[in-house]
């Protein structure tokens, strides 16, 4: 059972792969939608989905892409030449979600990201690195979360399979909201009751490396101004 009140207004906003969701977004057409992520999340997270792929012009369905260790850097892109070097146009598409503030509209950033697992765009950290005869040499990111993980190193970042134990989706959200108050203190200076209210919340979780954490991540943000 998750200690978390459920949440109406306010709710911090997070980035999430479209196909996780259930849209019909992936290579072959169909989607990989997850229950945790698309029914149980949105008590506390409001979400905006995400498809780099189609993003970017890709059509549904569309000729698989992996990521390619080559001699001038990795490339995501067809291995039999059916899809050009992507990695590029992914990177913008995270630039895009990143600097929105700074664009046209008034949306800032995403407090936080779900992302799908072993994606060669989406992947945060677990997608397989091929060498050029299809052989798996290694583990990285995918083009589009490495460049978001660039451009908000501190953004609390997971994939669907990171999220199954209770406490596991309790620490997500408590990062989430961490993230995004750290971001709002910048603005609005302290807030002493929420941070209060953080910290005995942090405390009844019951993993001591956990709660270390937290509590050091909201220590830093409270010493900080
Ligand atoms: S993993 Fe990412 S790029 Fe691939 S279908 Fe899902 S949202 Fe689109």
């Amino acid at each position: 059972m998750l200690d978390l009140p459920v949440l109406r207004d306010d709710k911090p906003r997070v980035g999430v792969s479209a196909c996780l969701l259930g849209r019909l977004v992936r290579y072959n057409g169909e989607a990989k939608r997850h229950g945790t992520v698309a029914d149980v999340l949105p008590r506390w997270l409001q979400f905006t989905e995400y498809c780099p792929e189609v993003a970017i012009g890709l059509p549904v369905p569309r000729p698989p892409v992996d990521i390619i260790a080559t001699e001038t850097g990795q490339q995501i892109r067809n291995r039999d030449g059916l899809v050009a070097d992507i990695t590029d146009a992914l990177h913008a598409c995270a630039d895009d979600v990143c600097q929105q503030n700074a664009r046209t509209d008034k949306t800032p950033p995403p407090d936080g990201m779900i992302l799908k697992a072993r994606s060669p765009s989406c992947g945060p950290g677990n997608t397989p690195l091929l060498n050029t005869n299809g052989q798996q040499i290694g583990i990285t990111h995918g083009g589009f979360a490495a460049r978001l993980k660039t451009h908000c190193p501190d953004m609390p970042m997971v994939h669907e399979e990171q999220l199954v134990r209770a406490v596991d989706i309790e620490v997500f959200v408590l990062r989430v909201f961490l993230y995004r108050e750290q971001r709002r203190w910048g603005n609005d200076g302290k807030n002493v009751a929420w941070c209060r209210d953080m910290r005995a919340r942090i405390m009844t979780l019951p993993s001591t490396d956990i709660r270390a954490r937290l509590l050091q991540q909201l220590e830093k943000q409270v010493t900080k101004k």
